[in-house]
């Protein structure tokens, strides 16, 4: 045998080698079945903080508008208002679920109308 060259396989070692593949393979099929199984559940959990995120924003944005503007607990506030103390606009602020916001009263939480999406 020259130097550099592989020798060739016989077949018992491709046999051996076919077996730890499948050993292999069925070995992670738990692993693939837990995570297809936990796929849903860990996405609603990315959502629901990614809008308690929003949620957030627009509790200080509303919270700073009130200051501006001596408004008091229970007062009104438009989302437009909000404008000038948010990171983007309104519009573009989106539920990642598909839920609704509204602003609510001086005082209050924004709210979305997504389950288990609150501010606490
Ligand atoms: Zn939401």
């Amino acid at each position: 045998m020259s130097e550099g060259t592989q020798p060739i396989p016989s077949g018992r070692s491709i046999r051996l080698l076919a077996w730890m593949g499948w050993v292999f393979f069925i070995l992670t099929l738990p692993l693939l079945a837990f995570s297809f199984y936990n796929y849903p559940k860990a996405r609603t959990v990315i959502n629901r903080d990614a809008c308690v995120a929003n949620l957030k924003q627009i509790d200080i944005a509303k919270e700073a508008w009130a200051l501006e503007h001596k408004k008091r607990a229970g007062e009104s506030c438009e989302p437009e208002s909000l404008k000038p103390h948010l990171q983007m606009a309104w519009e573009q602020i989106q539920c990642p679920s598909g839920g609704r916001y509204t602003v609510e009263a001086i005082g209050k939480h924004p709210e979305c109308t997504a389950t288990s999406h609150r501010l606490e």
